[in-house]
């Protein structure tokens, strides 16, 4: 907002997990309907809490059954999800295209791991979601995605025509940087991409591991800037400098 000269701030509002989040949660939703705000986000777990309480869904927050971005529009509310488009838009950043029917595989079933292997599935990919809890994966099958168990033994099998991992869990995020999600003794796919939603620590131990078997690897700064800024665009109309986003997302985490 400062590098475009406009006032106002963006700021945390801590809800608890519902039920007893809910009166705080719409109380929220109808400060933005009576226009005291000019928008919200809401991150996890109120990701699909919030959807029974807005007037319309956009086809994208329809499909993956998550909003993560609330807009005005006519008086009316309107719950739009833009961890799609922001994950592809990195996803080009970082210069992983993917010709049609190449393979990849995503970790995780959560609300990340559905946004992302539908992004993913509608661009061509042959996805497969590894997941802990097999049964959590199971409405991935509807974009066609293959479901295993997050092990070495079921994972190996879908490696040799791997050329993106995504991790979708929150395995290596801080306050626990020790951790990745990679199964021990198993060899990552050479040539293959892997880009981890993790982006605190910036440089999480995944990408470490990756970079060290000769792969190229970027945490998930730019799809947590891309997605910002496609909100931004959709509240206030005006395209914002990713460029001071992500200098921004810097200093709060020195901090
Ligand atoms: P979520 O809905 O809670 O889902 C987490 C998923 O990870 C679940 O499938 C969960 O399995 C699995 N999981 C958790 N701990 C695990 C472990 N130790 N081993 C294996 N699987 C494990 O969370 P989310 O909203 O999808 O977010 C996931 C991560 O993505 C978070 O770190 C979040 O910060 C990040 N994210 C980043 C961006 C970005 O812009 N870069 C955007 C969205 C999310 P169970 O169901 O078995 O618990």
């Amino acid at each position: 907002m400062q590098a475009l000269g406009l006032e106002g701030r963006y700021q945390l509002i801590p809800i608890p997990p519902m039920p007893e989040g809910e009166t705080a949660l719409r109380e929220q939703l109808d400060r933005l309907r009576r226009g005291e705000l000019d928008g919200l986000n809401v991150t996890i777990p109120h990701k699909q809490a919030v959807i029974p309480w807005v007037d319309e869904l956009t086809p994208v927050a329809k499909e993956v059954n998550a909003v993560n971005t609330l807009i005005r529009s006519k008086g009316r509310l309107v719950g739009d999800n833009t961890d799609v488009p922001g994950f592809l838009a990195d996803l080009r950043l970082c210069g992983v295209d993917g010709e049609a029917g190449a393979a990849c595989l995503v970790l995780g079933a959560g609300g990340a791991a559905r946004a992302v292997a539908y992004a993913l599935a509608h661009l061509g990919w042959q996805v497969t979601v590894a997941a802990r809890n097999t049964e959590a994966a199971q409405p991935f099958t509807r974009w066609q995605c293959r479901v295993v168990a997050l092990t070495r033994e079921a994972i190996q099998p879908v490696l040799p025509c791997c050329r993106l991992i995504v991790n979708a869990t929150p395995v290596g995020m801080h306050p626990y940087p020790q951790g990745s999600p990679w199964p021990v003794d198993l060899a990552f796919p050479q040539g293959a991409f892997v880009y981890d939603l993790v982006y605190n620590p910036q440089n999480t131990r995944l990408v470490r591991q990756a970079g060290e078997a000769g792969l190229a690897a970027n945490s998930g700064i730019g799809m947590l800037v891309e997605q910002g800024a496609l909100s931004f665009e959709r509240w206030l109309g005006q395209v914002p400098s990713r460029q001071a986003m992500r200098q921004a997302i810097f200093r709060a985490q020195e901090t």
